[in-house]
């Protein structure tokens, strides 16, 4: 682990960086394993870095998670219920005692590294009401393009976002298009600039030298994950409109096709105007028959 680095005020900070979290996006935990060889290039003053690969069990087995997704279990009660006993359930609460407890966190703030087989480009997600983690990722939206920012504002002890375990909160970083159990350069790249941009925005603040943020930002918010049509036995029965593969984040208007089904029948959008479709076709979601996730745009205000 790398050892402590104070700026001149004596001002610190801890941060963890983790990845492999799901256990089969390999971005991060390769990013991860250079800055454990390399700390040099994640150090900087004011900050103590460490990096974890969250669930290693799931990554040697090459799937996002063995018995449950672990970055939903971090709530506090959670967290602290002695039932809970599944191979994440149980590395939750490990990896409470290394950067939490939730209750008396050892780290402040969490980067979180994931990718998403969607075509989503760099999203940013802020679960946390922290100014500093919200000028952070506008920071980051400044200095990357097309950088999209998701907020959604929550308690942090019931959150169950691993993110949450840090006192401010963090971010997830979500980069793709990439398939499960791949790596490519470029969003590999796009996922290291990333953490290094947030890691120069916390230095520059610890020593009052943080450039100006915007004020707010436009952003989008959760609203539902929307299921895939199935038959009276619950199979799945039709796949992504071709028309609508690959377009996160552009609107989704009552009407336009949406999918198609087994038959070459297209089902349309029915549902309210003025949402847009991100995760579109995200294999992890198939495990529920989720197809994509309907997002409401918003203004991100500090
Ligand atoms: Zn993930």
């Amino acid at each position: 682990m790398p050892g402590s680095i104070f700026n001149q005020q004596g001002v610190f900070m801890k941060v963890a960086i983790c990845g492999g979290t799901h256990g089969n996006e390999l971005t991060g935990i390769h990013l991860v394993r250079r800055w454990q060889k390399t700390p040099s290039e994640i150090q900087r003053n004011g900050l103590e870095l460490s990096t974890l690969i969250a669930n290693p069990a799931a990554y040697q087995q090459n799937r996002r998670y063995v018995d449950n997704d672990l970055n939903r279990r971090f709530s506090l009660k959670d967290l602290n219920d002695p039932s809970l006993q599944s191979v994440e359930e149980l590395r939750a609460k490990e990896i409470n005692q290394i950067l939490g407890t939730k209750e008396s966190p050892k780290v402040d703030f969490i980067f979180d590294l994931h990718t998403t087989t969607a075509n989503m480009g760099l999203s940013v997600i802020i679960n946390s009401l922290d100014p500093l983690v919200k000028k952070a990722a506008f920071y980051i939206a400044q200095k990357l393009p097309d950088v999209t920012l998701f907020y959604q504002d929550s308690d942090r002890n019931s959150d169950n976002f691993l993110m949450s375990l840090a006192g401010k909160g963090g971010l997830l970083i979500e980069v793709g298009p990439i398939a499960q159990g791949l790596l490519r350069a470029e969003v590999f790249e796009q996922t290291r600039l990333a953490v290094m941009a947030g890691l120069d925005y916390l230095e520059m603040h610890l020593a009052n030298e943080a450039p100006e943020v915007p004020e707010q930002l436009p952003g989008f918010q959760f609203v539902e994950k929307i299921k895939f049509p199935e038959d009276e036995n619950g199979q799945l029965i039709g796949m992504i409109h071709p028309e609508l593969q690959d377009k996160d984040y552009q609107p989704l208007n009552p009407g336009d096709p949406m999918y198609l089904l087994e038959t070459g029948e297209t089902v349309y959008y029915q549902g309210e105007p003025g949402l847009v479709p991100s995760f579109i076709n995200e294999a992890a979601y198939y495990d529920q028959h989720h197809s994509m996730s309907l997002m409401k745009p918003i203004t991100i205000k500090l």
